[in-house]
């Protein structure tokens, strides 16, 4: 289990966390952050405390973005329907071990902005379609 919080303390957490940090240079997330990629973390069982604190913002149909209200911290994306989010990895208190493994929307990411060295990339295409076959798994 890893621990983190926002910038002020209203939000803390607990999560298990995968090593992996993915980076995502979609348009929401570059404005999210004010200045991609939004670099996060796959979590499960997260427990928040402070969640009356966290505003969630719906930029697409299927995501959710928490971001806290009180300092505006980037806290997470979560898909609908599934059992995991993405934290941002700047709000664990140990960032060790940890290493960029996924790089998305790579046909988004600014020109002067260099690739992570080493991570599997994929473009707009080929995560829309994942996010087809997620969504239509899920009507069926
Ligand atoms: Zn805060
Ligand atoms: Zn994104």
């Amino acid at each position: 289990m890893k621990e983190g919080q926002c910038l002020c303390g209203a939000v803390t957490f607990r999560a298990e966390c995968s090593t992996g940090i993915n980076a995502c240079h979609c348009i929401q997330c570059q404005r999210w952050t004010g200045g991609g990629p939004y670099l996060s973390v796959q979590v499960r069982n997260l427990e928040i405390s402070g969640e009356e604190r966290v505003l969630a913002y719906h930029a697409s149909e299927w995501g959710e973005r928490g971001v806290c209200g009180t300092c505006g911290s980037t806290l997470f994306w979560r898909m609908r329907g599934r059992d995991y989010s993405n934290v941002a990895v700047g709000l664990l208190n140990d960032q060790s071990g940890l290493r960029v493994t996924t790089e998305i929307f790579v046909d988004r990411r600014p020109d002067w902005m260099p690739p992570f060295e080493g991570a599997e990339q994929s473009t707009e295409a080929e995560e829309m379609a994942k996010m087809d076959a997620f969504l239509a798994g899920k009507k069926a």
